[in-house]
């Protein structure tokens, strides 16, 4: 940007008046290119901070808004602006158009609008259209859209699915901030599949009656995440090795064992704090690092998975679901859950595992507590108070535990 402040000084300085005619006309060339590809540069800022929502931290509730509020653009530019910045990112023959010169933004707008009103339509014809807008003024170039679309009309239905499912695309990938971002576009039928399927388990969510103190957007989150992991759990999925955990957690004992505050490494998604990683090694497949003083790796395990299968299947049989007090989710809603943490010693073995579902499981490794006392299970409120009776009490840990002889005890990983 210093270069860009720099070049403003320069031509500042220049003595306009002193200036031969010849020399005024290409400066001005000059400014009007610059200017425009400027304009691009805006607008590819203010789609970039509308997607990022940075105008919320200012209180404002829209990026239009706050283009206003912050640098005091009139209402009807700031619209404007915010327009070209969203539509440009899919006019990529505009967008060059226009940082060439050969059209100017008043064009581009237009073009724009003419987008809105049909992007698939407009995909097609985005090179002619631009090519007119080159050559005519604004006033006839809006005459030439208005009959473009007349046109566009009839082309057939065909046609534009072919080209929607051309567009298809979707991109999964970790961001600097730690969080993984979900983008695309998707065609209208597998659109309609996944927003179906969300509204299913929302809808579910919302009917069980619970409080629920999610937003409408945190519940698509989680119900994203519940139906990929119920994929992975499924039995008839084409792919070997089906079976949990689904989750590969690489971790530094010290640091799960509480005696230092390292980070654990998911595989793909990079790290997370000791308290996630403490409750995702309850259940995931696990691979070991120990290290000596702050970082020097001594032993790097296999990957190990921390509840076997056999006992897994036992602690499903015998729980039936979720134990929190008050929920019946089924077992493919839930983890299992260390009583006492095989970090700090805890026996990977029925007595000490106990089914939650993802929504209690988190509770239990962050506010709340949960015991066995006397094979049965207490669950605490933050404050210490007992909540009341768990459907854990139909069937007490230990009494399960003696019919389970068969299954090794396992120390994980
Ligand atoms: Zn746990
Ligand atoms: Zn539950």
């Amino acid at each position: 940007m210093s270069g860009l402040r720099s070049a403003i000084d320069e031509l500042r300085a220049h003595d306009v008046g002193r200036s031969p005619d010849r020399e005024l006309e290409s400066d001005l060339v000059e400014i009007e290119r610059a200017t425009r590809s400027l304009e691009v540069e805006r607008a590819r800022r203010i789609a970039e901070i509308e997607r990022r929502g940075v105008y919320a931290g200012d209180g404002y509730p829209s990026v239009t808004s706050w283009l206003v509020g912050r640098f005091g653009i009139a209402p009807s530019a700031a619209v404007q602006h915010v327009r070209l910045g969203r539509s440009l990112e899919h006019m990529t023959a505009t967008r060059r158009a226009l940082e060439e010169g050969t059209i100017s933004p008043a064009a581009a707008l237009l073009l724009a609008s003419a987008r809105e009103a049909d992007p698939d339509r407009f995909e097609i014809a985005e090179r002619t259209l631009v090519d007119a807008a080159s050559s005519l003024s604004v006033r006839e170039l809006r005459i030439a859209v208005d009959r473009w679309r007349q046109l566009a009309d009839a082309m057939s239905g065909d046609e534009i699915d072919a080209r929607r499912f051309h567009r298809r695309t979707l991109h999964v990938s970790p961001t600097l901030d730690g969080m993984v971002r979900v983008d695309g576009d998707l065609d209208p039928e597998t659109g309609q599949t996944v927003i179906t399927a969300l509204r299913t388990l929302q809808d579910v969510w919302s009917r069980s009656g619970a409080a629920d103190a999610r937003t409408p957007a945190q519940m698509r989150a989680d119900a994203l995440g519940e139906i990929c992991r119920r994929y992975l759990d499924s039995s008839d999925r084409q792919v070997v090795a089906g079976e949990r955990p689904h989750v590969t957690l690489t971790v530094d004992l010290e640091t799960l064992e509480r005696r230092a505050g390292r980070r654990c490494e998911l595989e793909d998604s990079g790290g997370i704090g000791s308290e996630a990683a403490r409750r995702l090694a309850c259940d995931a497949g696990v691979t070991r690092v120990i290290t000596r003083g702050e970082s020097q790796p001594l032993d790097v395990g296999r990957r190990t998975a921390v509840v076997p299968t056999a006992i897994r299947r036992a602690v499903v049989v015998r729980d039936g679901g979720c134990r929190f007090p008050g929920c019946d989710r089924p077992p493919g809603w839930c983890d299992v859950h260390h009583a006492v943490h095989w970090a700090d010693g805890g026996e990977t073995s029925l007595a000490n595992l106990v089914l939650l579902c993802r929504r209690h499981h988190r509770l239990v490794h962050d506010r709340f507590r949960m015991q066995v006392a006397d094979g049965r299970l207490v669950f605490r409120r933050p404050d210490g108070t007992p909540l009341g009776p768990a459907p854990a009490d139909r069937t007490p840990v230990e009494a399960v535990r003696a019919d389970a002889t068969p299954l090794a005890t396992a120390r994980a990983p």
